[in-house]
């Protein structure tokens, strides 16, 4: 029999299978991505009822298959049940979800992506912040720690650290005031430039702990979204169920100019 394991990590979806059976995608601190078997989870007298499902957070105890893992037992630490009262944050989570799943690998250290989807949902559970913030804030840190994002910090047309002014979405980076009057781009406030510097360097603990002005969201969620297609080819399902029922998370070009 194959070895006992204790993994750490959080259920990122959960398929119902046969009569009583679940397959669970958990994304993990020991081995990234995986996929599990959870027999029997659908029995009300399971162990693994309650924590079969998305969000839940905790250990998972298992066996290693040849092609999957089996599941038999749980310590769930967080459920995130607030987000089940609340339809806007409870949408958004479901779509952090699917979007670390594209991003996650099997046997990859997948630890920050795990840190900054607990941190995620952490800050939408928390009323004082503004989801639509922490969806751009979550969505750009997933990609920084994928190694893909656009270049804040210096011209991206000449180098130059100084008065960067405006955004190219041609060169997938910030221009300074020189060379935005050369190129086509959008001209961008400094808090702006200052907001997606800070999500691309700060810590995932430190990263959703800030506000900004109605303006400055408009401006970063313009960039992320271009960024976004730019980069990811493929359509979210729960992304598209988010704008369908919850119209401010619709972004279309062109809707706040
Ligand atoms: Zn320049």
């Amino acid at each position: 029999m194959s070895e006992r394991l204790e993994l750490t990590g959080m259920v990122l979806s959960a398929v119902p299978m046969g009569e009583y059976d679940k397959r669970l995608v958990i994304l993990t601190k020991e081995r990234g991505k995986i996929s599990g078997f959870a027999k029997g989870a659908r029995r009300q007298n399971s162990p693994l009822l309650a924590a079969a499902k998305p969000f839940s957070f905790g250990v998972f105890e298992c066996y290693e298959g040849r092609s999957s893992y089996n599941i038999y037992q749980a310590q769930i630490s967080n459920y995130f049940e607030r987000l089940s009262l609340d339809l806007e944050a409870a949408y958004c989570g479901m779509y952090f979800l699917e979007f670390a799943d594209y991003y996650t690998r099997e046997n990859n250290d997948e630890r920050e992506m795990l840190k900054l989807l607990y941190a995620a949902l952490r800050a939408l559970e928390n009323p004082r912040l503004d989801n639509l913030l922490v969806r751009y804030v979550f969505e750009l840190k997933a990609m920084v720690i994928n190694g893909e994002y656009p270049e804040v910090f210096c011209c991206a047309s000449c180098g130059s650290k100084e008065d960067l002014a405006a955004y190219s979405h041609e060169k997938n980076g910030m221009l300074c005031a020189d060379c935005a009057a050369a190129a086509p781009c959008e001209p961008v406030l400094q808090s702006t430039v200052f907001t997606m510097q800070y999500v691309v360097s700060a810590p995932v603990e430190k990263l959703f702990a800030f506000a900004v002005s109605d303006e400055v969201l408009r401006e970063f969620i313009r960039i992320q979204e271009r960024f976004r297609k730019t980069c990811v080819d493929r359509k979210f399902r729960t992304l598209e169920t988010l704008q369908e029922i919850l119209p401010a998370f619709a972004w279309k070009p062109g809707l706040w100019r």
